[in-house]
Parts: C-alpha cells; sequence; structure tokens
C-alpha cells in the first residue's frame, strides 16, 4: 500500500501461432501498454544489419531460438527506453529458464514483479493451419488471417489503409513444426515456473479473438482488485476485476508481497 506506482509487466507465454502477437496488440490499445516482442526487436536487429542480427537470422529462419544471450540483451537495451514506463506485454519472451530467470533479476533490482503470466492454451494441430494463413500489413503491422481475420475491404489495410501485406519466412509449414518443437522443449516449462510463483493465468485460446481479448482484459484489470498499479482501461467494456469465464488460475493469488 501506499508505494510508489510501478509499471505492470504481463508475459503472453503460448505456441506459435496462439495469437499472442494480436492480443498484445489489442491490450495495447485497450489499457495504454506497450507490446514489446522480442521477435519483432529480432527482426529488426536482421533487417538492421547489427552483430545481434547477423548472429540470429540463420536460427530463426530454421525455427530455433536465438540465444538467450542476445535475446535477453536485446530485450533489456529495449525495456530501459522510457516509453516502457506505461508498462509493457511480453510477446514471446521469456522463452526460455534462462531468459525468465534474467527477467526475474531485472525486475528484482528495481523492487518489482511479473503482474502476470498468461498462458494461452491451445491445439498444436490447429497452430499449423492459423500459422499457414496469417500476414501482416507492411505498413503498421496489423496481423491479419486468410480465413479468420481478412481485412474488410481484400487488399487494404483495415487500421492504416496500406495495400502491401507480408507473411513470414519462418511461417513455413517445416519451420512451424521445428518452432512448436522448441516451445514444447523450452518455453511449456515457463508456465510451471510462474504457477509456482502464483502468477499464473490460463486463458482458453481457441476462442474467437474478441473472447479470448475479454479473457485477457479480466486479468490485465483485476490487479486492481489487489491493490496494486494496473493500467487505466480505455473502454469500459468488460468491466475490472470480474475474473470469470475463460481463465482460471489467479494471477498473484498466492503471491503475498
Ligand atoms: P516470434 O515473432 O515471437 O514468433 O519469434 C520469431 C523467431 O525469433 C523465433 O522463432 C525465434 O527464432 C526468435 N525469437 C523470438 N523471441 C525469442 C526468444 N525470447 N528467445 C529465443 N528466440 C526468440
Amino acid at each position: 500500500m501506499g508505494t510508489q506506482p510501478r509499471p505492470p509487466v504481463y508475459i503472453l507465454l503460448g505456441p506459435p501461432g496462439a495469437g499472442k502477437g494480436t492480443q498484445a496488440r489489442l491490450l495495447e490499445e485497450r489499457f495504454g501498454l506497450l507490446q514489446l516482442s522480442t521477435g519483432d526487436l529480432l527482426r529488426a536487429a536482421v533487417a538492421a544489419g547489427t552483430a545481434a542480427g547477423r548472429a540470429a537470422g540463420a536460427v530463426m529462419e530454421a525455427g530455433g531460438l536465438v540465444s538467450d544471450a542476445i535475446v535477453i540483451a536485446v530485450l533489456k537495451d529495449r525495456m530501459a527506453a522510457p516509453d516502457t514506463a506505461v508498462g509493457v506485454i511480453l510477446d514471446g519472451f521469456p522463452r526460455t529458464a534462462g531468459q525468465a530467470g534474467a527477467l526475474d533479476r531485472l525486475l528484482a533490482d528495481e523492487g518489482r514483479t511479473v503482474a502476470a503470466a498468461i498462458a494461452l492454451e491451445v491445439d498444436d494441430a490447429a497452430m499449423v493451419e492459423r500459422i499457414a494463413g496469417r500476414f501482416t500489413c507492411a505498413g503498421c503491422g496489423e496481423g491479419y488471417h486468410d480465413s479468420m481475420k481478412a481485412p474488410a475491404v481484400p487488399g487494404v489495410c483495415d487500421r492504416c489503409g496500406g495495400t502491401a501485406f507480408r507473411r513470414r519466412a519462418d511461417d513455413r509449414a517445416e519451420t512451424v513444426a521445428a518452432r512448436l518443437a522448441a516451445y514444447h522443449a523450452e518455453t511449456a516449462p515457463l508456465i510451471a515456473h510462474y504457477e509456482r510463483q502464483g502468477m499464473l493465468a490460463r486463458v482458453d485460446a481457441m476462442g474467437s479473438i474478441a473472447e479470448i481479448a475479454a479473457a485477457l482484459a479480466r486479468i490485465v484489470a483485476e490487479p486492481r482488485a489487489r491493490g496494486e498499479d494496473p493500467p487505466v482501461a480505455a473502454s469500459a467494456e468488460g468491466s475490472a476485476g470480474q475474473g470469470q469465464g475463460g481463465t482460471e488460475g489467479n494471477p498473484r493469488e498466492k503471491a503475498n508481497g
């Protein structure tokens, strides 16, 4: 009680194709948080030809995990920027036990902890189909899907009106299998890590984008009821603190200080 406001850090966990990017962007818009995707940061490093990008490019193309040293350095650098002061949603980080430990230490240095780690639960088989159909606007990065979320006007971005779209090179079926394998070997165990810390919430992510977004919004709004420092909701829909439907587990339920 009565402590300095601390920007919350939310983690989205889930295999490739679970909708982490889509949902992180919705939370960003609704709650004024900042989405930080290590995949986006690494793709930018590859495009810029930095040392990190040169080291990461081939691993990413093969669907493997970039080394902890590189990813942690990239993430720490980005977390130090002033625009993270509104609070962040980590999309695609941490992905290994080493990264989770580094994040815990980074936050602990500032007297902070993760506000909630949210596991998006999906069927693996459906992920391959989801990934194969997805594409983004080249201008603003808005995500689309051939069958699940096509632009309202074909060929025109709903968000910015752009007409150029791109598909990721690592969304090919062969690479997706490698990415799913890396998820199960390295990242899925983090669910237990955050469960032990009492910070895990689970969301059934096989529903519609709107249903999943509503479940996530309830979780993000929830710390308000715990006397923490939640972001301020931009919309009253799905009001704060209700915590029902679509979720099990209660972030911080067991956490006590
Ligand atoms: P994403 O956009 O999150 O699907 O990430 C694309 C690719 O970037 C992944 O398949 C990995 O090769 C790499 N990557 C992104 N985030 C991480 C991370 N936290 N640890 C290791 N590799 C990562």
